[in-house]
């Protein structure tokens, strides 16, 4: 494993899609960053519950297309009635200076149109995964962030978990010598009713690979290195659902490296939710891996033979992802996850419904 890899594939060596707000940095400092939630669904409330109270940054407006459930939220948050917008006058924001940054947690065929209203709003911009519908529009995204001079963040929240960070570092400090293998699954028994956002191919983008399945792409790139050279993949599917919707996915990378990752995603079984790396010397158990909080790590070493679990600090993502975000905004950092990475994820899973469809192995494009 080279490190070089490990930074690309994190775009912390990609500044070309990095776009600080250099010039409102120090101004930033003197209140916290304003944010308007869009889309103020069962996601975007559990962001607004876990990341209340922060010194830096502050949800101070809301774009839903449900007053109803808009105005007690904005009165339990402190968010004047002026502040809450619909997705008809979501343009107005631009005049909005109490808003200086939105979080699009919308159905995600929707999240390069209002990612793109915002960012010519002069908004910056966290998005929910995965960050488009398609690496064609997340290009697009991130060459527009790049012109306004907006910081464009995937909102993944992974990566600001402690324990996968802890895997990422002895995986890239080879603690326990060289990687071998990855394996990550994610599922779930997927109940929402038919006419959901998520099994509308034009608002869900994919099936189960966008919806969760992304955990696994990011963890298996995150730590193997970069885009895979090669994708192998196999999709299944519910008859009562639209084709392009599949519901359980499996995946094999191949990365430059010679390090090989199997991953997968289903709505088909019970939660499931697991992270398995192999090194030379050791395994290393994240399970469950990408919860919102509460993972678990542990550890098996070859020499002295035994089995640790890792007692890290349970932590919260929310909080952290959003602090860092607030950084960004400030310029006191440059965005740990890029869109680049956002882009990649996209090109890989795109990659693996290519390689399904065609039932053989396939480069990424
Ligand atoms: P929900 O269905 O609960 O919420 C989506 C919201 O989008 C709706 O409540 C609605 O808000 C708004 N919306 C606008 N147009 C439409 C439309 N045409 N159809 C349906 N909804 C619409 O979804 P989630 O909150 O679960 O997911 C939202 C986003 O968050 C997705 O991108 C998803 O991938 C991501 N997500 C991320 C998670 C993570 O851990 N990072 C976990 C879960 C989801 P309103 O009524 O206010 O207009």
């Amino acid at each position: 494993m080279r490190r070089r890899d490990l930074l690309v594939s994190t775009g912390l060596a990609v500044p070309g899609v990095f776009a600080a707000a250099t010039t409102s940095g120090a101004e930033r400092q003197a209140r916290p960053v304003g944010v308007a939630m869009v889309g103020l669904g069962s996601y975007a409330r559990l962001v607004m519950e876990r990341t209340r109270g922060l010194p830096q940054i502050v949800v101070t407006g809301l774009v839903s297309g449900d007053r109803e459930r808009a105005t007690p939220l904005a009165r339990d948050y402190g968010i004047p009635a002026d502040a809450v917008y619909t997705y008809a006058n979501f343009d107005r924001l631009a005049q909005d200076e109490r808003i200086d940054a939105v979080h699009i947690c919308l159905p995600v065929g929707l999240h390069a149109q209002f990612a793109e209203q915002a960012l010519n709003a002069g908004k910056h911009v966290i998005c929910e995964k995965p960050l488009a519908a398609s690496s064609t529009q997340a290009r697009r995204l991130a060459r527009l962030a790049v012109e306004r001079s907006r910081v464009l963040m995937p909102a993944y929240r992974a990566w600001f978990s402690p324990h996968v960070q802890e895997v990422r570092r002895r995986v890239v400090e080879a603690v326990h010598g060289p990687l071998v293998a990855i394996d990550a699954h994610k599922g779930f028994r997927m109940e929402l009713p038919a006419g959901n956002w998520r099994f509308d191919p034009k608002l869900a983008g994919g099936g189960c690979l966008y919806d969760i399945g992304v955990y696994s792409v990011q963890l298996c790139r995150w730590l193997g290195g970069g885009v895979p050279k090669q994708v192998m993949a196999v999709t299944g599917h519910d008859a009562s659902r639209p084709q392009a919707i599949e519901d359980h996915v499996a995946f094999t990378f191949e990365f430059e490296t010679g390090v090989i990752a199997t991953g997968s995603a289903s709505w088909r079984h019970r939660l499931q939710n697991r992270l398995h790396v192999a090194t030379r010397d050791s395994w290393m158990c994240l399970d469950p891996a990408t919860p919102v909080i509460g993972e678990r790590l542990t550890v098996g070493l070859e020499r002295p033979n035994r089995i640790e679990e890792l007692g890290l600090p349970v932590t919260d993502q929310l909080p952290r992802m959003y602090q860092h975000f607030a950084d960004c905004i400030a310029g006191r950092a440059r965005p740990q996850v890029s869109a680049e990475d956002a882009i990649d994820d996209l090109r890989v899973m795109e990659a693996i419904y290519a390689s399904a469809q065609q039932r053989r192995a396939v480069s990424v494009m």
